[in-house]
């Protein structure tokens, strides 16, 4: 009766051990101000044009002339057509409109799609990871490989011929490690994918913190990547969504597996179990792609991206090895004096009252390493990397 593959799942008990320690520490300390750098969520609220449109689509729903029931379940044509331009403008690549799904939130769509595959599919996941690829393969029993994404490799594994897979999740820029993929390596993902009859599925959540214009923001930019490949976006991190909720998925018309077109398959899928994102959201994200919106949420970005380089420049002062920070709102480097992630946690809280995460909480590649991120405020990230630089290692 039951789904047992539920019982494959690993307890996560990465965001509670944390809590826990930092609860017996703020105790033990009730004195000391802990810093919180370790989980993803923005901190500056929505920007006023996204507030606005969101406002005057409430009023739109208080009269019966304006009032809108059920929407199209894969999303409303302004919002479809003003994601199309923002890829036409931003990256050059053509797309249409009945290409892109409108959600609520990239985690969903992520999780949904394994619905479009068989359960004899061979899943590639690279190691360290967003837990949502490995969790919900589990869940089907799916065969997952993983993939090293190591100090070696720059944490951006590329294609392994020996490795036979079906499936291939990529993250760029990444989470955990902030390591983003450039064109000539997403390049040769794309060409082998063609030539395995892979399917990449790219999530760009942290599109947007890409200021390198020599790096790809989407798989779209590259030539071929419309055959193989399916794109996850997300206005979380651009645009400060993570509690508003609103997200988008690229499955290209003319990506055909067996005879069966994913475009359609995923039209079905969502028509059948999504009821489609509230109007009343898909108009705030809108605003997003207004002028005014776009400065607005890029001021919003900027200060995160100013956090990201004063931790950037402490982490050199002090010798560490880092990935990301630059095109991220991660860095991710390596423990000092070999100790482990957890040593190092413990090490950071009890000496600078600042909060990480440790890197093993995303896989095995992982230990040894620590994830912060740029989304505190400025205030915050400047007294943090004070204390850090204090530290005797
Ligand atoms: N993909 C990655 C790599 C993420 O880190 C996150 C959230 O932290 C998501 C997807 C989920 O984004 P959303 O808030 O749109 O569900």
């Amino acid at each position: 009766m039951i789904n047992n593959n539920y019982k494959n799942l690993k307890d996560s008990y990465l965001f509670s051990d944390i809590a826990k320690r930092v609860a017996s520490f703020t105790s033990a300390n009730p004195d000391k101000k802990v810093i919180r750098m370790g989980i993803g969520d923005v901190t500056l609220p929505l920007c006023t044009s996204v507030v606005n449109a969101m406002k005057s689509a409430c009023d739109e729903m208080s009269n019966a002339a304006t009032f809108k029931g059920y929407g199209p379940e894969q999303g409303y044509d302004f919002l479809r057509n003003a994601i199309v331009d923002y890829y036409k403008e931003q990256d050059n690549v053509e797309l249409a409109a009945d290409e892109v799904f409108i959600s609520d939130g990239a985690k969903s769509d992520i999780g949904n799609i394994t619905d479009l595959f068989s359960d004899d599919v061979n899943i590639l996941i690279p190691d360290p990871v967003y837990p949502v690829y490995v969790d919900s393969n589990i869940m089907l029993n799916r065969n997952i490989i993983l993939a090293d994404a190591n100090e070696e490799n720059g944490f951006l594994p590329m294609p392994d011929q020996s490795v036979k897979a079906d499936i291939v999740y990529l993250c760029s820029p990444n989470n955990p490690t902030g390591a983003v993929y450039t064109k000539e390596q997403l390049k040769i993902w794309v060409d082998y994918a063609k030539t395995n009859n892979m399917i990449i599925l790219f999530d760009a959540a942290y599109e947007s913190f890409i200021v390198d214009k020599d790096l790809p923001r989407s798989i779209f930019e590259i030539e071929g990547a419309k055959e193989c490949a399916i794109e996850f976006c997300s206005f979380s991190k651009t645009a400060g969504f993570t509690g508003t909720r609103c997200g988008y998925t690229v499955v290209p018309k003319s990506l055909v597996v067996e005879g069966m077109n994913l475009n359609k398959m995923w039209l079905r899928r969502q028509t059948t179990k999504f009821n489609g994102v509230p109007y009343i959201v898909q108009k705030g994200a809108y605003a997003v792609f207004t002028s005014e919106g776009q400065k607005e949420i890029r001021a919003n970005i900027d200060t995160y991206r100013e956090n990201a380089k004063i931790m950037a420049e402490t982490l050199t002062a002090k010798g560490f090895k880092f990935t990301g920070g630059i095109n991220s709102p991660y860095l991710w480097f390596k423990c000092p004096n070999n100790m482990g992630s957890w040593e190092f946690f413990d090490f950071l809280l009890n000496n600078a009252a600042v909060v990480g995460t440790p890197g093993a909480g995303f896989g095995k590649n992982g230990e040894g390493w620590f994830r912060l991120t740029a989304f505190g405020s400025k205030e915050n990230t400047i007294e943090a990397m004070d204390r850090l630089s204090k530290l005797t290692l």
